[in-house]
């Protein structure tokens, strides 16, 4: 069954040829926008139509609502996919496509708008019974309160942008004497960042592992999970290895957290695939918050489940029922992706784009490479810096593990700096090797300085 006859992707990249691939298998056309400067980007070769959406800036292109409606109006695609990033966790964009008549494949714009907001998020879910971090209940306005609160939890404690994302504004504070300017420092950043300078605080867990489960759930609140990720390996809190199932997982954990993470999906009213993220620590786990689109990683969950997301997250859009119970979904092997960002590693992760002068991408048995870039590619300095995911499976984790560094041996990419040199390092890290990672791990083992 195909649901529609034609889909617009409101992105760029690999997520865009991601989308489109599904789309192609079922025999649905796609759409392809793009900004003057990917007027030759793979995703726009490789969809059926391709319309300019104006200039590199992505206010004046990839986050062009109004302008976005219109191509899809024109082009007569029935829905859109945002992939991730530019317009995906946009209750605006989605409440707008709603008006126009298009189908927004994600979930509704009142639960994106919900669980936009770290602050309201944490207060539902506490209220539903799930664990959360001890912190302030809403918003911090007054500096002497959150004193009292930050004492009374105990030091250290996280400043957090409430309409935060991609680790934004949050700041760590040791004890109280740093308290007030972090305050003073959040909101700002908050502001400038999300127009939003609502900020909270909450307990600083020191060696956390960042553990996040996968859901669906149909127009009908039919929830499944898809089991659990393990994200933890991290720079500046964004995620740079994922790996699927999370390693230290027992039967007793993943019972009680996927149950969590089914009770949140639930308790927002969710439609559509979603990631429920919890930070966990000494037998504990605490949600944080609920990202409401798919993730950069869910391709090492379609690899463990054998369940295509983008699929189902089109199927779902298209009002069908979920074609499986939890009790259809099983883990199968083990499976890591790799970022590969064009940064350099030696001079402090800084962006490299540039002309891809030489590029041999890595196959054979249990890989899976999702990119946007090809020989002779230059890689524009306006988007995000990540290129390509690199994914390997195994029947095990040590096979997914000796995989992966097989195929970081294979992949060629010169022209630019990327992170393939830190990637073989984390795969070759006797802690990682034994599953023993926290999200400080890079610093602690001294494979980024920061
Ligand atoms: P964002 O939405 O900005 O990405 P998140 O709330 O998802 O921020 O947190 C991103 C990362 O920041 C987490 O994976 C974790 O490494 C770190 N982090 C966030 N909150 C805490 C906390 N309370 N204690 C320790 N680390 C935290």
């Amino acid at each position: 069954m195909k649901y529609f006859d034609k889909i617009l992707i409101a992105n760029r990249g690999e997520i865009a040829i991601r989308v489109m691939r599904a789309c192609r298998e079922i025999g649905i056309e796609t759409v392809a926008i793009y900004s003057k400067p990917d007027k030759n980007a793979l995703h726009v070769k490789y969809a059926d139509e391709g319309f300019c959406v104006g200039d590199a800036h992505p206010s004046q292109s990839y986050l062009n609502m109004a302008r976005i409606c219109d191509i899809a109006a024109k082009s007569g695609a029935e829905a859109i996919h945002p992939g991730y990033g530019f317009l995906a966790e946009n209750s605006e964009f989605a409440d707008l496509c709603e008006k126009e008549g298009i189908i927004f494949i994600g979930p509704s714009a009142e639960t994106i708008h919900a669980m936009g907001s770290k602050i309201g998020c944490k207060r539902m879910m506490r209220e539903a019974g799930v664990p959360v971090l001890p912190g302030t209940e809403g918003g911090v306005t007054c500096v002497d309160d959150a004193k009292e609160i930050a004492a009374e939890i105990g030091y250290p404690v996280i400043v957090k942008a409430s309409a935060g994302g991609g680790g934004i504004g949050m700041q760590i504070v040791e004890d109280e004497a740093g308290l007030e300017e972090a305050i003073d420092k959040g909101m700002r950043i908050a502001e400038s960042a999300f127009g939003d300078a609502t900020i909270f605080i909450e307990k600083y867990l020191q060696k956390p592992r960042h553990i996040e489960f996968q859901i669906l759930a149909d127009a009908d609140g039919r929830t499944v999970h898809l089991y659990d990720r393990e994200c933890s390996i991290q720079r500046r809190h964004q995620k740079l290895v994922e790996e699927a199932p999370c390693p230290i997982m027992t039967p007793q954990l993943r019972e009680r957290m996927a149950d969590s993470a089914v009770t949140v999906a639930k308790t927002a009213g969710y439609a559509n695939a979603g990631t429920v993220e919890f930070l966990y620590a000494n037998g504990e786990y605490y949600f944080m918050e609920m990202n409401t689109r798919l993730q950069v990683e869910h391709t090492i969950t379609e690899f463990i489940t054998g369940i295509d997301l983008v699929k189902q997250q089109i199927a779902i859009a298209a009002g069908e029922p979920l074609a499986f119970g939890q009790e259809d979904i099983s883990i199968r092997g083990h499976a890591i992706e790799c970022r590969i960002n064009a940064e350099d590693p030696l001079n402090n992760f800084t962006a490299d784009p540039g002309k891809i002068v030489r590029y041999r991408s890595p196959g054979g048995p249990g890989i899976r490479v999702d990119s946007g870039i090809h020989m002779g590619y230059t890689i524009p300095a306006h988007y995000d810096s990540m290129i390509s995911k690199l994914c390997a499976w195994g029947s095990n984790r040590q096979e997914a593990i000796e995989r992966m560094r097989r195929a970081i041996y294979e992949y060629v990419i010169l022209g630019v700096r990327t992170t393939l040199p830190l990637h073989h390092a984390i795969m070759n890290n006797r802690h990682f090797v034994a599953g023993d990672t926290h999200t400080h791990f890079l610093q602690e083992e001294h494979i980024v300085k920061s």
